[in-house]
């Protein structure tokens, strides 16, 4: 069973939650969603499971709507809010009730007490527990249905290293049964370890849609350090000559971040053009920094439609410029259907190299 999200949108006033957004989540694999907080992931997925309407676009469910689902169940779990729970309920009554308001045999509320580890405290009050215990009595209640799809939304914040490991094998184990899995986060290091797949977003808009690893390697890809009393000069010339990306360093007027071309080639470059290196040095960036670059500024984003009534693009603004394009083979776009992402402009490079060309003293 897939979820298939299809150019979904979702204003509230003046906030555009969700953008245009499509991306499909397939069975037998840990689907990542990630995107910083605010970026539009619980819309999302209160949309996919009917708990909110969308503006324009939709979301099935094994090819229908969550609420033409028989059964709903049997079909999806869910973990939205680990804190959605009676506190005057113990877990056992908790997932009972669950289990009888839908038609499901009481029997498998033990089941799924033992599978997350609550057995031996399924008849303390629901108001007791740690927030740990809360997400597990979450976690069962999305099990309870044995359902092929299941979508939980952060479900490790708050918990402690062992919980989450906990967590982590319980996503992986659901999907090698051939489950299609669902997972937010704000965290790439916590998505690096339990996604096969990642759909990223910013801003309610696709950054990314590509298997981990390949994100990985692109968001961790190496840059070079320079320095040079003549930066003013290299920073063209690597730009013109090798196609480089280069930005300035913050505080360091005479320095410069260059990606996109290798080392040797950059040292070379300098040397024909007989400008003087004081640096020359391999950088390479953390995993969580290279996520919050590229979807800087995309945290909260209040709509302010254009004169012709599109949004500001997830490509535009102070994130990573052309980053965006890089995840993807060809170099354009990682959407699937070739029309999500926008490539950055070419103006994206321009603040970096004017700031270069600056007079000194700026
Ligand atoms: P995430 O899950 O990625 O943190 P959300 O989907 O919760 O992001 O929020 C996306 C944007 O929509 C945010 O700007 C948030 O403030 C706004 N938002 C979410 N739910 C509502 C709501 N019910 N009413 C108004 N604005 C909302």
């Amino acid at each position: 069973m897939t979820i298939e999200v299809r150019d979904l949108t979702k204003v509230y006033g003046k906030t555009l939650a969700v953008d245009h957004l499509s991306f499909e989540v397939r069975p037998g694999m840990v689907t990542g969603f990630l995107g910083p907080n605010g970026a539009g992931k619980s819309t999302t997925m209160r949309m996919i499971l009917g708990l909110d309407r969308p503006t324009s676009g939709r979301s099935l469910i094994d090819g229908k709507p969550y609420h033409d689902l028989h059964d709903p169940l049997t079909r999806v779990g869910s973990l939205l809010d680990a804190n959605w729970v009676h506190p005057n309920r113990s877990a056992r009554a908790h997932l009972r009730w669950m289990a009888r308001s839908n038609g499901l045999p009481t029997s498998r509320v033990d089941e799924v007490l033992e599978l997350v580890g609550l057995h031996d405290v399924a008849g303390k009050s629901a108001g007791q527990y740690s927030l740990g215990m809360k997400q597990r009595l979450g976690l069962a209640g999305a099990l309870l249905g044995d359902p092929g799809v299941l979508l939980f939304d952060e479900p490790v914040n708050g918990l402690d290293p062992e919980g989450i490991l906990w967590i982590r094998t319980l996503m992986r184990n659901l999907a090698a049964q051939g489950r299609t899995v669902l997972v937010s986060s704000h965290l790439l290091s916590e998505m690096a370890l339990t996604a096969d797949h990642l759909v990223v977003i910013g801003r309610g808009r696709l950054i990314a849609d590509a298997p981990t690893a390949e994100f990985i390697s692109a968001a961790t890809r190496s840059t070079v350090r320079v320095r040079s009393p003549r930066i003013t000069e290299l920073v063209p010339l690597l730009q013109a000559q090798l196609a480089a990306t280069v930005e300035p360093v913050d505080g360091a007027p005479d320095a410069a971040t260059v990606s996109g071309a290798a080392i040797d080639r950059i040292g070379e470059a300098a040397a024909a053009a007989g400008i003087a290196l004081h640096e020359l040095s391999p950088q390479n960036g953390s995993l969580e920094q290279a996520f919050i670059e590229l979807t800087a500024g995309s945290a909260e984003f209040a709509s302010h439609p254009g004169p012709s009534g599109t949004a500001p693009s997830a490509g535009q603004g102070p994130s990573v410029p052309g980053r965006a394009a890089q995840w993807s083979p060809d170099g354009s776009t990682l959407a699937p259907d070739g029309s999500a992402v926008a490539p950055p402009t070419p103006d994206a490079y321009q603040p970096a190299a004017a700031r270069h060309t600056a007079p000194e003293g700026n």
